[in-house]
């Protein structure tokens, strides 16, 4: 018999992030009761932790000169147009004053001159980055972590929700597992709110930690709710992979704002190639594909290009490059000895679960924000708006989970589901578990199937050979015995990675033209006569993914976008232009 445990709250928060701290936070502070139900250690895990902090924010008193209204454009033009315009509106008009309540926590950003210190990077089309001092996510998570367990918010640790349960079309809360206890946790609510994160890990090079493989896009797309852009996959473009072979260190993006410079094998500063008028200070998608060319072009230094500072500052490198120069000190070096190699990795999804204005998902019950979330940042995300987002959208779903729960009172939960998850559990234990490496391998495996396919370069020939190599990969998982509840977690995972990649290889098969981070070499031109549109992938309920095309809504562009037409749209000094 499988021990179970059993919870009741009023709004129940899956995630340990950003997002879902945010969200927990509010709807505690309205008055709900909330369970947080996370896979590793709260405040401690996901991208959050391990993020820079940058928050990209226009605020009256910390960037004077600045306006929500231009932060809106570069967002728009950032993301090829095809963010949905209310989401992108809210996340620069209220990332404001969610930056100040992330102040009164005690977020410590860093000042300079008696100012907040505000860094430059060449897709916002002025300085409006702030970033906290020690350029650590947990600068930021644990304040919010602190305000939420004030607040009275009850932490479910080590515990991974494995599906949402989901009663007479509402969702009722979710079953999950505490490997540790080997107990299956169930918890009913009134309302859920998935901060799930990403799916950088579904690639074999990525940012991301080992928690961020996609599981909420796969728990939500079982469960009905549909998901938007999930084709559209940031890469940053600059991780160091030279000197520090084998662990990730990024070049921040100011870096290139203030003179930094790309040589490919030739010594040619291909980016000129790319972004004629921006060099190196492009987009990341941009930046991405010209660093991703010279490597497939055999045009790379040891698998990457190389970054020559000596047009860059001590003062500018020092003071956004931390990680770099904390990895050279022990080691007696300074920055200007070293050489640096310079190679793309899998960093952000910018797709995810439909949502309106306060996160509400299509399914009743049910909402998301932070990175589970789609449509904010269209085809391409802009630096440090990432985080803005978690804040504004974790608040907003946070408030509304709330006020439904609080109205509607936690639900009847779906016994069917419930005793078809025992049964897996209950029969762990009776048999030979895998092989010893079996499980690591399929996810190796399975990485690499990703990364061909859903790489910086695709093809319709290439993401129709990884959806069938998919198909290989999940009969073999089927078929592997699991008898610990270690090994089950880890097919779990296995499962819900195989599925958030069917999801983005359908959406990526189905745009034919090339926008933003997504690059098709068999339809490598932009297409806004076709494509100012965003694909939406459903999983039915005989598990076949159904992929639709709906228009971008483009009310309010012409004032956001001064009249510049798609496609024309070029900044210059700052300015938008014809
Ligand atoms: C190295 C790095 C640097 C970055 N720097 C910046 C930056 O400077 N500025 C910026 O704006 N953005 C940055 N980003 C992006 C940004 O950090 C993330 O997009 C953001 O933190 C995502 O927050 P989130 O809460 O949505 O997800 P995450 O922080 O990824 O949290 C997801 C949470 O969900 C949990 N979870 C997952 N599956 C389950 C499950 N089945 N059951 C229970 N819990 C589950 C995870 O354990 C985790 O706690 C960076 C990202 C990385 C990786």
């Amino acid at each position: 018999m499988v021990r179970t445990e059993s919870y009741e709250t009023d709004v129940l928060v899956l995630g340990g992030g950003l997002a879902a701290l945010r969200a927990a936070w509010e709807a505690a502070r309205l008055g709900a009761r909330v369970v947080v139900c996370v896979k590793r250690k709260l405040g401690r895990c996901g991208s959050s932790a391990i993020t820079s902090g940058g928050y990209a924010v226009a605020h009256p008193a910390i960037t004077p000169q600045d306006s929500w209204e231009r932060h809106y454009a570069d967002t728009l033009v950032g993301g090829a147009l095809i963010n949905d315009r209310r989401l992108a509106r809210v996340l620069c008009q209220e990332a404001g004053e969610r930056v100040e309540d992330l102040l009164r926590l005690g977020v410590p950003f860093a000042r300079h001159n008696g100012a907040y210190r505000l860094s430059p990077s060449g897709d916002h089309s002025s300085p409006r980055v702030l970033v906290p001092v020690h350029m650590r996510g947990t600068d930021l998570t644990l304040p919010l972590r602190q305000a939420a367990l004030a607040a009275g918010v009850q932490p479910l640790e080590e515990t991974r929700a494995l599906a949402l349960l989901v009663d007479d079309g509402r969702v009722a809360g979710a079953v999950g597992l505490n490997a540790d206890r080997g107990a299956l946790v169930v918890v009913r609510a009134g309302a859920t709110v998935m901060g799930t994160g990403g799916a950088g890990r579904l690639f074999t090079v990525t940012s991301n930690p080992v928690d961020v493989t996609g599981d909420g896009y796969a728990l939500a797309a079982r469960a009905g709710v549909p998901l938007r852009d999930m084709e559209m996959v940031q890469f940053y473009p600059w991780r160091a992979i030279r000197p520090f072979k084998g662990s990730r260190v990024p070049i921040q993006p100011s870096t290139f704002a203030v003179g930094a410079r790309l040589y490919n094998r030739r010594g040619e500063r291909f980016m000129a190639r790319y972004d004629p008028e921006r060099l190196e200070s492009t987009t990341r998608d941009i930046a991405a594909r010209g660093i991703f060319d010279q490597i497939r072009l055999g045009q790379d230094v040891e698998g990457g290009v190389i970054l020559d500072l000596s047009a860059v500052s001590d003062e500018d490198f020092v003071a956004t490059n931390l990680k770099v120069i904390e990895r050279l000190q022990p080691r007696g070096l300074s920055f200007r000895e070293v050489r640096f190699i310079i190679a793309p990795e899998a960093h952000f999804i910018m797709g995810g679960m439909v949502i309106d204005e306060v996160g509400r998902t299509p399914l009743d019950g049910l909402y998301a924000c932070g990175e589970a979330a789609g449509g904010i940042h269209g085809a391409n995300r802009l630096n440090s708006n990432a985080i803005p987002d978690t804040q504004v959208f974790g608040a907003r779903a946070g408030r509304a989970a709330a006020e439904d729960a609080l109205a509607h009172g936690p639900r009847r939960v779906d016994d069917g589901v419930l005793q078809a998850w025992a049964r897996r559990v209950e029969g762990l234990g009776g048999g030979p578990g895998p092989q010893q490496g079996t499980l690591a391998g399929l996810r190796q495996e399975l990485q690499q199937v990703v990364s061909l396919a859903l790489g910086i370069v695709r093809t319709a020939a290439g993401l129709e050979a990884g959806l069938a190599a998919l198909d290989r990969l999940r009969a073999r998982l089927a078929a592997t015995p699991v008898a610990t509840a270690g090994e089950f977690e880890e097919v779990v995972e296995l499962e819900c990675m195989a599925d958030a990649a069917e999801l983005m290889m359908h959406a990526a098969l189905h745009r034919t033209e090339s926008r933003g981070a997504h690059f098709r070499e068999d339809c490598p031109e932009r297409d806004d006569a076709r494509w100012l549109r965003t694909v939406v992938v459903t999983r039915e309920q005989d598990g076949a993914c159904r992929v639709v095309t709906r228009p971008v809504d483009r009310e309010g562009d012409e004032a956001a976008l001064g009249g510049a037409t798609p496609g024309q749209v070029r900044r210059i000094e700052g300015e938008f232009v014809e």
